[in-house]
C-alpha cells in the first residue's frame, strides 16, 4: 500500500506546516527533531523563531526548511538569563504576541503552491491559542515534558486547595496522596516572586489543552501507559505520543551551544562502562558550595568522570573559579571538564556507565534510549517528577535525595557504577532502551501514532479549505 508521504508527494502539492519553538535548548531540540520527522512525511516546514540565544546554525544545518525570525524585544544576555526562567517565559509571551500574529498573517496571505496545513507551537506560547483560532488555523501543540509531569502541573490548583502549597520543609517527605508516587518535595514548583501569577498562567495553559487540534508528546506509550490513561480520561483531545523524537533517524545537531568534541576523544581512552557523565542541562544553576561538594564527591568516588560545567551555571562565577585549589592536579587524567558536550554521542559511548543528571526530560529520554542508568538530582519544575518516576516507578536510576555532600555523592556514584544494585538498574534500563527503540520502528506504538498525527493534519487541512 502506498504511504501517505508518497501520496501527497505525488500530488505535487506539498502542505506547509508552521512550527514555533520556545527559544530554550530543551524546547528547540524536540521541535527541530519533530520538524525533520514531519518533513520526512512529506510536509514543507517553516520555522518561526525568536532569539536563538547563540549564533543560529539552524538555517545552514536545515537548508530544507524555511526560517522566519520575529523580534522578542530582549537582548541576548536577557534571553539566556535562566536565573529567572518564569519571568523570561512571561516576558517572551508578552513581547512576541504581536510580531507572531503579524508574521502569521503575512505567511497566510502569501500566494503559495504550498497551502498552510496548520501551526505546531510549543505549549508554553500562551498567545498562539487565540491567534490560531482567530485565523481559523488548526493548532497542534508540542509538549516537551512528559505526561506524568504534566498531570502533576495540572493538579497544582488542587494541591494548593488541599494545603500542600506552599511547600513546608517539615512536610517534604510526606506522600502526595492525590498523585502517587510523588512526595511533597516532588511537586513541580518553580522559583518566582509571583507564585499566584504563575499558577494562573499554568491553569490557563492546562485549560487550553482541551481545545488543541492535537497534542504531540515526546514520550512513548509503553513508558507512560498509566499516565496516558489518566490523561485521556481527563483531557478528551487527540494525543500523539510519538517519542523519542531523536530516535527515528539522525538529524543535524540541534545544540544551541558549541559542543566540545574533546569529550569524545577523552572517553575513547576510558574503560567500558567506567565513566560517570555529569550534566545539569541548559538552564539549572547551582550554588558554589554545592559545586565544591560535587567536585570532591567525584574525586572521592575514584571513578573517571566527564563533567559539563556550563559557563555561568555556578552562581556568582564565570566558570571553574570555585574549583578547590589543587583539584585538577589531584584528578589528573581521571576527570575531564567541558563547557558543553555532544550529549547524545556521550551517552551512546561504550565508556559511559552512568549519567548524573538534573532530570530534564530530554536528558532522561536520551539516557533511556542509550540504556544508561541515572543519578537524579532535580532542581525545579518537572525535573522533580521525572526524578521520582526514574527512581521509584521505572527503577532505572538512583535519587540523590538528601543534601548534596561529598560522601553521599561518592557513595551513590560507586553504587551505580560498581555495585550489584547498579548492575540491576542497568539491566532494567536496557529493557526500556529496547522498548524505546522499538516504539519508533514501523508498527511500533510511536510510529503508529505518528501516522495518525499525519492523518489528522491532512484532514484538518481539508476542513480548513471548506
Ligand atoms: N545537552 C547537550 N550538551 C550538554 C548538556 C546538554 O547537548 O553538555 C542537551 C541534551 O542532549 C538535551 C538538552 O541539552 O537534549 C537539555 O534538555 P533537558 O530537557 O534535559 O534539560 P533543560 O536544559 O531543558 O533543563
Amino acid at each position: 500500500m502506498e504511504s501517505q508521504t508518497e501520496t501527497h508527494r505525488k500530488q505535487k502539492k506539498w502542505l506547509r506546516l508552521l512550527l514555533f519553538p520556545l527559544p530554550l535548548q530543551g524546547h528547540v531540540s524536540p521541535m527541530l527533531q519533530l520538524a525533520n520527522l514531519l518533513y520526512s512525511k512529506g510536509f514543507s516546514i517553516t520555522i518561526i523563531h525568536t532569539c536563538f540565544i547563540s549564533s543560529p546554525k539552524y538555517p545552514s544545518n536545515n537548508p530544507h526548511f524555511t526560517f522566519h525570525s520575529i523580534p522578542n524585544g530582549l537582548s541576548k544576555s536577557e534571553c539566556s538569563d535562566a536565573d529567572n526562567l518564569v519571568a523570561l517565559v512571561s516576558i517572551l509571551n508578552a513581547n512576541c504576541a504581536d510580531p507572531f500574529r503579524d508574521c502569521l498573517v503575512k505567511l497566510l496571505s502569501e500566494v503559495s503552491d504550498e497551502p498552510v496545513a496548520g501551526l505546531i507551537s510549543d505549549s508554553t506560547w500562551e498567545f498562539t491559542d487565540s491567534i490560531a483560532k482567530s485565523l481559523q488555523l488548526p493548532r497542534f501543540v508540542l509538549r516537551t515534558n512528559n505526561i506524568s509531569s504534566f498531570l502533576a502541573l495540572a493538579a497544582l490548583a488542587l494541591l494548593q486547595e488541599k494545603g500542600y502549597l506552599p511547600i513546608q520543609e517539615s512536610q517534604e517527605e510526606k506522600p502526595v496522596i492525590e498523585l502517587p508516587p510523588l512526595k511533597v518535595k516532588d511537586i513541580p514548583v518553580f522559583k518566582t516572586q509571583d507564585q499566584e501569577g504563575l499558577h494562573q498562567t499554568i491553569a490557563a495553559l492546562v485549560e487550553q489543552t482541551k481545545s488543541y487540534t492535537g497534542l504531540i508528546w515526546n514520550s512513548f506509550e509503553e513508558l507512560e501507559h498509566g499516565s496516558l490513561t489518566d490523561f485521556r480520561h481527563n483531557f478528551p483531545v487527540p494525543i500523539f505520543p510519538i517519542g523519542p523524537l531523536h530516535k527515528y533517524f539522525p538529524v543535524p545537531s540541534t545544540s544551541l551551544l558549541s559542543q566540545d568534541q574533546s569529550a569524545i576523544s577523552w572517553l575513547n581512552k576510558q574503560a567500558p562502562k567506567s565513566v560517570i557523565y555529569v550534566s545539569f542541562g541548559s538552564v539549572a544553576n547551582i550554588e558554589k558550595s554545592e559545586f565544591v561538594e560535587i567536585a570532591w564527591g567525584l574525586a572521592n568516588s575514584e571513578q573517571p568522570f566527564l563533567w559539563v560545567v556550563r559557563p555561568g551555571s555556578v552562581i556568582g562565577s564565570e566558570w571553574l573559579e570555585p574549583l578547590p585549589k589543587g583539584f585538577m592536579e589531584e584528578i589528573k587524567e581521571r576527570g575531564h571538564i567541558v563547557k558543553w558536550a555532544p550529549q547524545q554521542e556521550v551517552l551512546a559511548h561504550t565508556a559511559v556507565g552512568g549519567f548524573w543528571t538534573h532530570s530534564g526530560w530530554n536528558s532522561t529520554l536520551e539516557s533511556i534510549c542509550e540504556g544508561v542508568p541515572m543519578i537524579c538530582h532535580p532542581c525545579f519544575g518537572d525535573q522533580r517528577v521525572n526524578a521520582r518516576y526514574v527512581s521509584d516507578v521505572w527503577r532505572i536510576g538512583v535519587h540523590l535525595e538528601n543534601k548534596v555532600d561529598r560522601f553521599e555523592i561518592a557513595k551513590v556514584v560507586r553504587k551505580l557504577l560498581v555495585e550489584a544494585e547498579g548492575h540491576e538498574i542497568r539491566d532494567r534500563i536496557l529493557q526500556f532502551k529496547k522498548m524505546a527503540n522499538q516504539s519508533t520502528q514501523q508498527q511500533g506504538s510511536s510510529y503508529r501514532s505518528l501516522e495518525s498525527l499525519v492523518s489528522l493534519i491532512l484532514s484538518s487541512q481539508s476542513q480548513r479549505k471548506l
